[in-house]
This record gives structure tokens, sequence and C-alpha cells, in this order.
């Protein structure tokens, strides 16, 4: 296929799919990914398809995004296709199948790459029309020793493999020669994938950075009586502005007590002037996930008793990020939040009792019912392992990024020492990186000192 035949231009293949400019004098990441999964891969074959479309019922499609794996070893962006590493093969090692040209289906769709373009944009030995996978997949599994794949995405896919495994059952004592078992593909990519390479980096503060500007555009149009829909969409507006590809997951808003259902989405209620408002939201910038979320008065003003609470789920955010460093675990950073969170309520008197007996019975699970962390990434909840195989807890390295978020939720029925917060609900997160000395928040100017957010909103 010649590119200049092409009715519209297709994307520059040393930016591919991404909207961030890169660095000077920097190559994509990609080449050398597939370098680090080559030599993990041994033997193997690793497969790995674009993922389904998902439609609503009756018909529309719904927003769709490869598969992030897909996307870390190649940036490639187009449904129907799929990547086979052969560590196994001495050609034909990188191999994609996509969807081919077809003028009809681009006038309606947009673009097809098609298979040559495809290949030399990806930089792969082979590309095939994706109408040929089931004829072509078995010979390509065959003298793999393993198979890395996921099962459940692609029938199609699923049954290639079985059917992989089922060839080389009957010439295995013939030829020596496997595919003799599959492995789930997680286990090769979330290790690598869970430590960020620098290009991931800068993507993953941009997203934070993004999303911390749209959260404060959606400060500075708060005022009691707003509707939590119209900061929902000042926080998707500012993203799109800012040139973010989207929102990383619908953005939560919630006023009052709402906050206390830990995925509010229907952002549908007037806020009260005597209220809090939870924004929790996150930016997609060239694949990248933010994650973030702030607590603050509709007025203003925290009153007293907000103030107090609002400063004991500051305390634990403090307490869990200042825990961030290398060596340490996700389970240690939720232990440091756990216990500001226990020291913080009984300085206010709503919990008694030794705060060793109180974390060991669990007296915070009713009010703090969710982890602390989660690995972010291409994907809001980024793949990763928390413990090893022997159950010992993961030891952050630099370049390990992770959400911190601790929370208060106090529902409308509390009653004795927490009836005095009933109906409110408190979540603090940043997005984290692990480095060589300690802990780096990527966007560290969104306020969450009170009397910061205060002025914020305030002041303007
Ligand atoms: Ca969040």
């Amino acid at each position: 296929m010649n590119r200049r035949s092409l009715p519209i231009p297709l994307p520059d293949p040393v930016r591919p799919g991404f909207p961030p400019e890169l660095p000077p004098g920097r190559e994509p990441p990609f080449s050398g990914r597939r370098s680090r999964i080559f030599e993990a891969l041994g033997n193997g074959v690793l497969l790995v398809p674009s993922g389904p479309s998902l439609s609503r019922p009756g018909g529309t499609e719904l927003p769709w995004r490869p598969d992030a794996d897909l996307l870390w070893l190649t940036g490639w962006r187009e449904p129907e296709s799929l990547l086979l590493l052969r560590g196994f093969a001495d050609e034909a090692r990188t191999v994609l199948f996509v969807r081919e040209r077809d003028p009809v289906r681009e006038q309606w769709e947009g673009i097809r790459m098609g298979p040559d373009a495809a290949r030399e944009w990806v930089g792969a030995d082979e590309a095939w029309p994706i109408s040929e996978l089931a004829e072509r997949l078995p010979a390509l599994l065959r003298g793999a020793d393993r198979i890395f794949h996921r099962f459940g995405i692609d029938a199609g896919v699923d049954h290639a493999v079985l059917r992989a495994l089922e060839a080389a059952r009957t010439s295995i004592r013939r030829t020596g020669r496997g595919p003799w078992g599959v492995v789930e593909r997680g286990r090769l990519l979330d290790p690598v994938r869970v430590r960020k390479d620098a290009f991931e980096i800068a993507l993953l503060r941009e997203a934070s950075h993004i999303t911390a500007r749209g959260l404060d555009e959606a400060l500075a149009s708060l005022r009691p009586g707003v509707g939590e829909w119209e900061l929902e969409g000042t926080l998707l507006g500012s993203f799109r502005r800012q040139g973010a590809e989207g929102p990383s997951f619908p953005p939560i808003v919630a006023g009052g007590a709402r906050a206390c259902i830990l995925h509010y989405r229907d952002n549908s209620a007037p806020l009260d002037a005597g209220s809090l408002v939870l924004l929790d939201c996150g930016a997609e910038y060239g694949g990248y996930a933010g994650d973030l979320t702030r607590t603050v008065p509709v007025s203003g003003r925290f009153d007293p008793l907000q103030r107090d609470l609002y400063s004991v789920v500051e305390g634990a955010r403090r307490a869990a990020v200042a825990a961030v460093r290398p060596g340490a675990t996700l389970e240690g950073v939720h232990d440091a939040a756990v216990r500001a969170l226990v020291e913080g309520l009984r300085a206010l008197g709503a919990l008694r009792g030794k705060p060793s007996v109180l974390l060991r019975r669990g007296a915070l699970q009713r009010w703090y019912p969710h982890r602390t962390s989660h690995w972010l990434g291409l994907d809001v909840h980024d793949p990763g392992d928390v413990v090893d195989p022997e159950g010992v807890p993961i030891p952050f390295e630099p370049g390990m990024v992770l959400t911190v978020e601790p929370g208060l939720y106090i529902p409308p029925d509390a009653e004795g020492a927490f009836a005095r917060w009933a109906g409110t609900g408190i979540r603090i997160e940043d997005d984290v990186l692990v480095t060589p000395s300690g802990a780096e928040i990527l966007a560290p100017g969104l306020p969450s000192d009170p009397d910061a957010i205060e002025e914020r909103i305030g002041g303007r």
C-alpha cells in the first residue's frame, strides 16, 4: 500500500497514537519494551489481542480503547488487532494482525492503516489481515514451549490456543516440540509494567497535572446551589481543553451524604451550602491515567466539625505519603493511613481505647472500608501484584506509581460519637511516584491543607 494514495494522512509513525510530543532526541519506547519482554519470554510466545468493542443495549458503541498491554508494547490503537511475540522463532518474531483497508467502512468509521503500513508503523516483522488469524495462528504458535495468553477476552483466539495445544499433544512425541501449556500473560508483563519508564512517568505527571487543573477549574465554579453535573461538565471540558483524550474514568461529584457512596456516579443533585462536596476524577493523557480526589466545603468555609474530621483524613494522607519510599509496601502505606485515622479519631473522642487494640479489632472498617492505594498507569487500576507467590509484600522500587487515598465515610444514620458527622464523606487522593530517595506527589500544586483549600475557594 502506497501511503501517499490514502485520502487522509496517516498518523506520524514517530509519535504513534500519542498526542504529546516526544522530548527531543527521544525514540518511541515500544521496541525497547518489546526487547525486554523477549528476554523474559524465552522460548515462549505472547499473544495480545486489542480487546473487544462494547455496545450499549440498542447498539450504540461505547468509547473504546485498546488493551493496555497492547498499547504498552506497540502504541497501536486500532480495534480488531492482535500482536504476537514469538520468543522461540528465528524469523517473524514480531507478528501483527490488523484490519484490511476498506474504503466504504473507512468512510463511516475512520482510517484503517492496513497490514503493510501497520507493519512499518509498529516495526513488526510481519503483518497480516485479521481475517486470516484463525488460519495462520496454529502454525505461528507451533514450536513455542509455552503460550502466554489471557483467556476470556477473544473467543477466536482462545479457540486457536486450544487447537494449538491439542495439535501439540499428538505431535509432541514425534517432534519433541510444544507448546506444553498456557500461562496467564500478566505473569510475564505485570512485573515489568509495574515499574514505569521515563516516558511513562512524563505522561503520568502530565495526566495528573491536567487532572489537578481541572479540579482547580471546578473549584472556581463552586457555589451553593450549583449542580453536581455542572462541576462534572467543568472537569470533562477542562480535561479536553488541556489536550487529554478524556476522563480516565467517569468523574464522581458527590455532595453531602452522597459522598458516602464510594462509586457514586449519578452526579444529579444540587449542592447544599452547608455541605462538603467530594470530587474524584482523572484525565487520560497519552493513554495514561490521572486519579485525584479533593473534598471541599461548598460555601468555601469548613464548619468546625467538618474541619475536625477533614483534618484527620488530611493527617492520614500526609502519613501515608510519608510512608512511600523504596523498600516500603502497599500494605505499609495502608497501615500508616489507618494508624493516623485511628489516632485522629481518638484525639477527637470518637474512638476510645488503645490504638493497638482498636487496630486489631478493625474499629475503622465501618468508616473506612477501602484500601489506601492502587497502582496507577495506563489503567486507573494498573496491574501489578501486591504480594509475591509466597505471600510476601512486594517492596516499592523507584518508578512505581500509586495512589494514596485515605477517607472517612460517616453514613446519615451514624449514631453515638459519630452522629455529629452523620452524612459526611471525605476522601483526599494524590498520585505518588516512588523515587530513589522517597516519594514525589505528581501534582503538588493542588491544595489539600484545609486552610489552603479555604483560601483557594474563598479567595477568588
Ligand atoms: Ca480515585
